[in-house]
């Protein structure tokens, strides 16, 4: 193949994938988008292939021969619950994949007396980048793989520890460029893999979605750093679109939780070693129901709101959720969904769910559309939601989730919430919701609840 065919077919694909990202903004498009970025892969894939600089197959072929076997295995077995985790390892690959091609192309570049200035800051950038993106997505792994703690941790000299870690890298970056020498790219490599720890330890269980498309953002980032390296224009552009898009993600996430976009990235900046505030605070009462009292209020409500929350998604209670929907439907009762953007545990989680189960989307309500609603809603439904209901985010300054929006649930006549104990959600913090007088909680499982509900509906 001719270098104009290969442009031709790296260009169509740059055209797919800018299409698939496109589909991705809405559940309705979002097959059809999946559908273009795979056949942009594919094409990708075939042209890297036939390209000349490919001598040998064999290591290619056993590299995908191992991916696939592990990838088609772990696809099959993923719970939906546990995607969050997953996406973050498999960013934590493309970052490592970063280092480990940095540190190659030195070494045969050096062994060829072939370094050059401009190569050695790209080395230096792709391994700082891919190593911050590694290790920063391993901590995102453990902390929502619960291996490790959702508290932020912090401690005294950190924000400091972090400026200086990061100057040094820049420092070491622009030496090495005139001084190569494969130790200090070493060292660059082993700064970032600390900074990538520190960067992601002090966040918060609250600001972890933004963290997870941030990693995302590095890892695009990361892969277009070897895109340079590599001389291949493809990765260049893939890695620049995913690296701004994840950014874009991250920003309009920050500004859905009214957090801070530059301390989200700076690693949690101004976040305060909290206490426990799950477990402290005298014991107080709660009230609650059955299903058939909630069958029952649903009834005789005109208007319903159902907040779906990742309970919805460990019990798996969408299809008993549309056959409330349907039964209330028929019942003549306006029922819509409320949707948190950080409901569950990954951006667009609950939106996904709900399509699954074939609700449509007229239904399902963005938060900043509904909450003027609630003042006027008889039943708000909460279905596994903790955190992104709990009013402490606009009452309580020490908790880690104030200035969070939440869905403004609490304003409803009535609340009913369907979970199985009185633990917290991801945050780790107590619902000052479940002591309203106007709160109801509803203890089991939520597909099991919800399918009670349905039987004890009058038909
Ligand atoms: P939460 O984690 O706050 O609460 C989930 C609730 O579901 C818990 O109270 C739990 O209580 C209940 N639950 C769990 N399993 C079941 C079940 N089988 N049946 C019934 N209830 C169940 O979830 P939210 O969706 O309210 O909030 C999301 C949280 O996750 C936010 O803090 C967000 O910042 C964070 N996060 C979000 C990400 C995203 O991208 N969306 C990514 C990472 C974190 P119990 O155990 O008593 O049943």
């Amino acid at each position: 193949m001719n270098d104009n065919i290969f442009a031709l077919i790296y260009l169509i694909a740059t055209i797919l994938f800018i299409f698939g990202l496109k589909g991705l903004s809405s559940p309705k498009s979002a097959l059809k988008g999946n559908f273009s970025a795979m056949i942009g892969m594919a094409l990708a894939i075939f042209a890297t292939l036939a390209s000349p600089e490919v001598h040998s197959y064999f290591w290619i072929f056993m590299g995908i021969g191992i991916g696939l076997v592990i990838g088609v295995g772990v696809a099959i077995k993923i719970q939906m619950t546990a995607m969050p985790q997953l996406v973050a390892i498999l960013h934590s690959f493309v970052g490592l994949s970063a280092v480990l091609v940095s540190i190659g192309t030195y070494l045969s570049h050096e062994a060829r007396g072939e370094l050059n200035s401009v190569l050695l800051v790209e080395l230096g950038l792709g391994s700082l980048i891919g190593a911050v993106t590694f290790t920063g997505s391993i901590i995102a792994f453990g902390k929502l793989q619960g291996t490790i703690t959702s508290n932020p941790l912090v401690f005294k000299g950190q924000h400091y520890l972090n400026l200086l870690l990061g100057l040094l890298m820049f420092v070491l970056t622009g030496y090495l460029a005139f001084a190569p020498n494969v130790v200090i790219l070493l060292a660059i490599t082993l700064i970032a893999l600390l900074l990538g720890f520190l960067l992601v330890l002090p966040i918060g269980g609250a600001d972890m979605p933004v963290v997870v498309s941030m990693l995302n953002s590095y890892s695009g980032w990361a892969a277009s750093a070897t895109g340079f390296t590599l001389g291949n224009n493809l990765l260049i552009a893939t890695g620049a679109l995913v690296g701004s898009s994840g950014a874009i993600l991250s920003f309009i996430m920050c500004q859905a939780m009214n957090r801070s976009f530059i301390s989200v990235i700076l690693g949690g900046f101004g976040a305060e070693a909290g206490g426990d505030a799950a477990a402290s605070g005298p014991v107080k009462n709660v009230k609650s129901a059955s299903s058939e009292d909630v069958a029952y209020m649903l009834e005789n409500s005109s208007k319903v709101v159902i907040i779906p929350g990742y309970g919805m998604a460990v019990s798996q209670a969408q299809h008993a959720i549309k056959e409330l929907f349907e039964a209330l439907n028929h019942k003549k009762i306006d029922v819509k969904f409320a949707i948190h953007p950080v409901a569950g545990r990954m951006p667009g989680h609950m939106n996904v769910l709900l399509a699954e189960a074939d609700i449509p989307y007229d239904f399902v309500a963005e938060m900043e559309d509904i909450n003027g609603e609630f003042a006027s809603t008889d039943v708000v439904l909460v279905v596994g939601a903790n955190d992104i209901i709990n009013p402490a985010a606009k009452t309580d300054k020490s908790s880690p989730l104030y200035g969070m929006p939440i869905l403004d649930a609490y304003k409803a006549k009535q609340i009913f919430v369907i979970k199985r104990s009185m633990k917290p959600g991801y945050a780790g913090v107590d619902n000052a919701l479940f002591y309203y007088d106007n709160c109801t909680l509803v203890f089991g499982d939520a597909k099991g609840v919800c399918e009670k509900i349905v039987g004890s509906l009058e038909s």
